[in-house]
């Protein structure tokens, strides 16, 4: 359905990057909301391949996406991210227990959603859908659910509208993700399709990287689990 025949509340706006979770967490909406929208945004991220492969499937869920140019964040932020002349730190879980990694973008969580909240309010939706997640995180502050809980209280008391922020997966671990996915009957389009690699490598990744050991080490549970 087109946005500009959205008219009911059985409605929600995704928030897709192309990578693993924000993707399952677009095929969950798919199952639960009459309408679905995705966003995603352009904020000079290393690897500009996630819009091309968020394109790609929000297509193949027959789902409209908008994308929302944001260059201004890599001007005001330094990290790996976007920075790509920082190099991506390795995987050391008990060092970002301490601190968040540096691919952590400042701030990115609350911006995204308070502009998905904006473009939701405009075709009448209240329903927000974001795949953070605060089980298997790597440290960053804005996937945490009391920052979302937060956010969401925030956002309807200054647009004077009930937003309701939804995170299916925050309480769930990479390789219950995995599971879910498989549940929803996407898991060959989260294998191949999706891109969650610091490295910019589509599917499995490089599996060096802290967000391929976190994908892989889910995986590999989920299969162990599944046999
Ligand atoms: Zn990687």
């Amino acid at each position: 359905m087109k946005s500009e025949n959205i008219k009911n509340s059985k409605a929600a706006v995704v928030l897709l990057s192309g990578g693993q979770d924000s993707t399952t967490c677009l095929y969950w909406a798919k199952q639960r909301f009459d309408t679905v929208l995705a966003i995603g945004f352009d904020y000079n991220q290393r690897h500009k391949l996630e819009l091309e492969q968020a394109k790609l499937i929000a297509k193949e869920a027959n789902v409209e996406l908008c994308l929302m140019e944001l260059p201004i964040l890599s001007d005001i932020t330094k990290n790996a991210l976007v920075n790509c002349n920082i190099s991506v730190e390795t995987y050391n879980e008990n060092q970002f227990q301490k601190s968040p990694p540096n691919t952590e973008v400042v701030g990115r969580n609350m911006l995204f959603l308070t502009y998905a909240a904006i473009y939701a309010k405009q075709y009448s939706i209240e329903n927000i859908v974001t795949g953070v997640s605060q089980t298997d995180f790597s440290g960053y502050p804005d996937c945490r659910e009391a920052f979302i809980l937060s956010l969401e209280k925030t956002l309807t008391l200054s647009m004077d509208y009930p937003y309701k922020i939804h995170t299916p997966l925050m309480h769930i671990n990479k390789a219950q993700a995995w599971e879910l996915a498989d549940k929803l009957g996407i898991l060959n389009i989260i294998k191949n399709k999706t891109l969650t690699c610091y490295n910019g490598i589509i599917g499995d990744g490089c599996t060096a990287c802290p967000a391929c050991a976190l994908r892989k080490r889910g995986y590999e549970e989920f299969i162990k689990r599944k046999i």
